[in-house]
């Protein structure tokens, strides 16, 4: 599995593009949403979700994880006629959605028996900033990067990467820099 797959408008995934070690997420995580991940993601994500309980004494959950192809084509053509076109710079359209890797997950919380995606003021965003690469995952669409990702900020959307999620954390850079200016020397 290549953890560091960088997948945007300009790096498209096939169609048909599924990740090989895809595992069920435990429904407690998930409240109970049928919703895969690839399998080292998972295990990791369920750390960062139990230490983010530990630190805010509540339940987080995944909202999203793995979407195949045709899911992501209908999600994005509901999102279209809610929204119009907007949507294409606010989520990838199908085929540059990471969350077709399984490697990509969003967080939220349970408020009034609804999830709701983590708020970027919220102290749980500032937590995850600050420690989420210990964890192997890197906010993808930072607020500052947008002319580089190609999209608005997106605070509740993590990607799984593995050890150099530090690196990026260190010289912070998105995964598109990394690959264009630090790639060479450290790989
Ligand atoms: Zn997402």
């Amino acid at each position: 599995m290549d953890y560091l797959i960088l997948v945007n408008k300009d790096n498209l995934l096939p169609k048909d593009y599924i990740p090989n070690n895809l595992v069920k997420v435990n429904s407690k995580y998930t409240n109970n949403q049928l919703i895969y991940l690839e399998k080292k993601t998972l295990k990791n994500a369920i750390k960062l979700l139990k230490d983010l309980h530990n630190h805010f004494q509540k339940d987080y959950f995944i909202l999203s994880g793995y979407r195949p192809f045709l899911e992501e084509t209908f999600m994005i053509s509901d999102l279209v006629r809610k929204e119009g076109s907007i949507i294409s710079k606010k989520y990838p359209l199908p085929k540059c959605s990471e969350h077709q890797t399984g490697l990509a997950i969003d967080i939220g919380l349970k408020i009034n028996n609804s999830l709701i995606p983590l708020n970027e003021d919220s102290a749980e965003i500032k937590w995850l900033i600050a420690n989420s690469y210990k964890y192997g995952f890197i906010f993808r669409y930072p607020p500052n990067k947008v002319e580089i990702t190609g999209y608005l900020p997106n605070y509740h959307h993590l990607r799984y990467i593995g050890s150099k999620a530090s690196i990026l954390k260190k010289y912070n850079l998105t995964l598109e820099e990394y690959f264009i200016f630090f790639k060479k020397y450290y790989i």
